[in-house]
């Protein structure tokens, strides 16, 4: 661990470099080790154990023992650990923020907030947890009785990606504890301290040996070969990219497990000419700008009606040249880094190809050779549904703004991809709010509001962003399976 970085926390024993499984802190068989690398400042701030498929494997294998324990519990006993584990994330939140804008790069403001909504799944969870009822079906027959008991799946395997390493962990590992599973999780590799810390937590929150186990690694091929074909393995979730994700569904298959996927997204804002620029302006400027771009619901493509287009254009540059990308550690930075160097080509790439498509640059597009990998706040206008950018995931700050005349024509072009996780609407008219979201093939609609996850509500996508939802009533349900049990000859 770099001098630097320690010097930040209070509480240093919340950095760790070891992987955690059965309770214990390992080194990797090989004594491999891989770099963490500061995105702001590109330098290495700790070498983490880097393991492979025979460490995954014994993992899974404690994992397993742990689970049945753990599963006969009481959910309230259950319970209790994940109340003092959300606890303890609470009151260690400025080391945990400090930990994640290291290895990850977004300002403190934003890992605080990360902090905050990663525990509330715990919290949540916690309390859902208690909450697994089951049914009694009334029988056509009358001396027989059915019903339903709800079970945990087993263990779960989690592979977890860098965007927002502390709460794409907690909003599975929450619900998987709460009703008696046990979990061996892959971090990305660029963002394994969050993940290593959570884990220091559970662990004096009291959590058994076994039921949270953390393996770091750069050979995803292997970790996630062993985690999808391990037969003790009965349910893979995952949130990343989409086509990792119909990889990892494909891999599943041998062996049957349960999948859920929080795949990428392609998400439509649709701004009305009768919306609120007041409303608009804070909404869209969180929804693509948040991690400089990077998170699944970032607002990918801007429809703005004809008659409202200037105006926004306008309010949006003039924001824009406010923003200050910098390292966490400088106060007056807005917006951080990239994740990586060709995470900033790709977005690059993308810019240019659309530029040479016909795109009008309002301002940015010009990455200047910095230490650290920033990419400027981008705005591209004159777009049309027939361009590159129509169709990828930006990842970056590069706002793609598309004009349109009617709204079955938005409509349209915002269902015109195979990608379904979120969607924005901008507009004063109730009527078409309604008809509008009904129309969205997307699992999650803001109307007037892009600030939309939250603990108590379904996360989660269609078409090829994805099957399950994470958070709210429905989040415990993929770390579940119905038994259905029949008495018979009740009268005898
Ligand atoms: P990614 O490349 O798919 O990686 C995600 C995770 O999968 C990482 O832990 C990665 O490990 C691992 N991985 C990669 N290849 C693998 C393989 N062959 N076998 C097993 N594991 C493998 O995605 P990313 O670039 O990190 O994340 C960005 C994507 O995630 C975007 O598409 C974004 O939209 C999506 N996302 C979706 C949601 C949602 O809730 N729907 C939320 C956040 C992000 P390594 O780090 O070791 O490569």
């Amino acid at each position: 661990m770099t001098q630097a970085l320690i010097d930040q926390l209070s509480d240093t024993r919340l950095l760790k470099s070891q992987a955690y499984i059965g309770g214990d802190w390992v080194d990797a068989n090989s004594g491999a080790t891989f770099d963490v690398v500061d995105p702001a400042t590109q330098m290495v701030i700790a070498n983490v154990a880097d393991l492979g498929a025979e460490q995954t494997s014994q993992a899974i294998e404690i994992a397993d023992k742990a689970m049945r324990e753990w599963r006969a519990q009481p959910a309230k006993l259950r319970c209790e650990v994940l109340e003092r584990w959300h606890q303890l994330i609470i009151e260690n939140t400025e080391d945990l923020a400090i930990i994640m804008s290291a290895e990850q790069g977004k300002t403190l403001i934003e890992s605080r907030g990360e902090i905050g909504y990663s525990a509330s799944f715990i919290k949540w969870f916690a309390e859902e947890g208690k909450r697994i009822y089951g049914d009694v079906i009334p029988h056509a027959q009358n001396d027989r009785r059915a019903i339903t008991i709800k079970q945990a799946i087993g263990v779960v395997a989690a592979i977890t990606p860098w965007n927002f390493p502390s709460a794409m962990i907690t909003r599975k590992v929450g619900p998987a504890l709460a009703v008696g599973c046990s979990v061996v999780l892959k971090p990305a590799a660029e963002t394994p301290l969050s993940a290593l810390a959570l884990a220091e937590l559970a662990q004096r929150a009291g959590l058994p040996a076994g039921l949270l186990n953390i393996v770091p690694g750069t050979d995803a091929v292997a970790i996630g070969g062993e985690l999808t074909s391990n037969p003790k393995v009965k349910k893979l979730t995952f949130t990343g990219s989409t086509p990792v994700g119909k990889l990892l569904m494909g891999q599943c298959a041998s062996t049957v497990k349960r999948t859920s996927m929080e795949l990428g997204g392609n998400a439509p804002v649709i701004i009305f000419d009768d919306a609120d620029l007041d409303l608009v302006m804070p909404g869209i400027i969180n929804a693509k700008f948040r991690n400089s771009g990077q998170t699944c619901i970032s607002a990918n493509r801007i429809f703005v009606q004809k008659g409202i287009r200037q105006a926004f254009i306008e309010r949006l540059s003039a924001a824009a040249s406010t923003f200050n990308f910098g390292s966490y550690t400088k106060t007056e930075s807005t917006h951080g880094p990239l994740i990586t160097q060709t995470a900033v080509n790709n977005v690059d790439a993308k810019v240019k190809k659309a530029v040479s498509e016909g795109a009008k640059v309002v301002c940015g597009a010009d990455p200047k050779d910095s230490q650290g990998y920033f990419y400027p706040a981008t705005i591209l206008t004159d777009l049309n549904d027939s361009m590159n950018i129509f169709n990828e995931e930006i990842f970056g700050p590069v706002a793609a703004i598309f004009d349109f005349d009617t709204e079955q024509q938005a409509i349209d072009m915002s269902n015109d991809t195979p990608f379904g996780l979120a969607a924005y609407i901008y507009t004063e008219s109730m009527r078409r709010s309604w008809r509008v979201s009904e129309a969205l093939e997307y699992g999650m609609v803001g109307i007037n509001e892009t600030a939309i996850s939250a603990e108590i509500v379904p996360f989660g996508g269609v078409k090829e962003s994805g099957q399950g939802r994470e958070g709210s009533k429905y989040g415990l349900d993929d770390y579940l399976e119905i038994k259905y049990i029949c008495f018979g000859s009740i009268d005898k």
